[in-house]
């Protein structure tokens, strides 16, 4: 049966501070920048989710987008939209980076998918901000190849 891949785009806003007592203050803005800026701001992120699995032979589909789309704004998108993500109880230890941000938002999805879907998580922070996470064994993969290069 042939395989594919399927992504789908989603938006979501929210607001954040870059910021961890592990740094002192100016490290903190040396490594953040202007997310470090006190008061706070925010994001109008967009969110790709990237799903496989065989092509359907009566549908033609690998997956349901109302399916799809249903455990995302469930997941992912009422959680975050219009929310402080410094205020978030996952991210009580870590700081709101667009990297912990997909690796969270990966873990969420991965829960709710049948296993071996979940393909990739993209997301868009800012014009030159993007953010990308397929998994640990993504990881290992390319910590193998690197080793041997
Ligand atoms: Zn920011």
């Amino acid at each position: 049966m042939d395989k594919a891949s399927v992504t789908r785009r989603y938006h979501f806003s929210a607001a954040h501070r870059l910021h961890t007592d592990r740094l002192s203050e100016e490290e903190n803005w040396k490594v953040f920048g202007k997310c470090n800026n006190p008061n706070g701001h925010g994001h109008n992120y967009t969110l790709f989710v990237t799903v496989q699995g065989d092509i359907d032979a009566r549908s033609g589909r690998v997956v349901e987008f109302d399916t799809l789309d249903r455990i995302v704004r469930q997941t992912v998108l009422e959680r975050f939209d219009h929310q402080d993500l410094n205020h978030d109880p996952a991210f009580a230890a870590w700081t709101t980076t667009g990297e912990n941000l997909v690796i969270l938002i990966w873990d969420l999805l991965l829960a709710q998918l049948p296993p071996g879907r979940l393909k990739k998580i993209g997301l868009i922070e800012t014009r030159d901000n993007y953010f990308e996470y397929a998994g640990p064994a993504a990881q290992l993969t390319g910590a193998a190849q690197s080793s041997h290069g």
